[in-house]
């Protein structure tokens, strides 16, 4: 099963990806946490990366294509894969489909939209915190693991940088701006499955499995 989560900052595309992941036995494949830890390391990557990641800006296409075929070449992502924040334009889009085209994988099979309301997102990713070592997602209101430390590594939770009210504003523009129109290419292939994700977590999962069990409208 190969899938695609898009959605605004803060819509669940990591919570919901996790589970995914689990539940379908194929990898999540985060581009953002994998500039983050590039940006953490100091590789070049990461320096190159780290100002848009600060300013809540997309990376240029290249780079997160380069890395995305990187990463879809490993034998992990054999039976599938689900991409959580990539792509991110119509032209990442268009860099994947020929990247699967070229590849034993076939195309995407499903494009998972995951749609919520701006003031939702300041109010989630406002309060939200992270693993620094797996990249899980926490929230004030619903509990920090395991007394500030991550239920499954034990790590230390924190507040990414980018998680500042300013810095999220700019990616909703860049969202609005950059990233919606993309969900018109893959309506388009008949791919696009739109879900609120407003509602509890368990929710939001069940309607995604939903979707992903009913067979695709696929065009071509
Ligand atoms: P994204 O990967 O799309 O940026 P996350 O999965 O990191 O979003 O979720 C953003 C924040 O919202 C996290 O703090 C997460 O715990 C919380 N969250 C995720 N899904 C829900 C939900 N359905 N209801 C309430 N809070 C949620
Ligand atoms: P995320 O963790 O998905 O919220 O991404 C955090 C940041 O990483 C974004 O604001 C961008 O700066 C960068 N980023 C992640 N994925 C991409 C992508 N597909 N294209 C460009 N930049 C990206």
């Amino acid at each position: 099963m190969k899938l695609i989560l898009v959605g605004p900052p803060g819509a669940g595309k990591g919570t919901q990806g996790e589970r995914l992941a689990g539940a379908l036995g194929v990898p999540r494949i985060a581009t953002g946490d994998i500039l983050r830890a590039a940006v953490e390391t100091k590789s070049p990557l990461g320096s190159s990366a780290k100002p848009f990641l600060d300013r809540g800006e997309l990376v240029p296409d290249e780079v997160v294509v380069d890395l995305v075929r990187d990463r879809l070449a490993r034998s992990d992502c054999a039976k599938g894969f689900i991409l959580d924040g990539f792509p991110r334009t119509v032209n990442q889009a268009r860099a994947l489909d020929s990247m699967l085209a070229s590849t034993v994988h076939g195309g995407i099979d499903r494009c998972l939209l995951l749609r919520l309301d701006d003031e939702t997102v300041v109010r989630r990713l406002s309060g939200r915190r992270v693993c620094s070592s797996c990249h899980t997602p926490y929230h004030v209101d619903t509990g920090l693991g395991d007394e500030g430390r991550c239920t499954k590594c034990g790590s230390e939770l924190v507040q990414r940088s980018d998680d500042r009210e300013e810095t999220i504003r700019a990616r909703l523009a860049v969202y609005a701006t950059q990233t919606e129109p993309l969900t018109e290419h893959y309506r388009q292939l008949g791919l696009l499955e739109t879900v609120e994700a407003d509602g509890p977590v368990d929710q939001v999962f069940g309607e995604l499995m939903k979707r992903i069990r009913q067979p695709a409208q696929k065009t071509r």
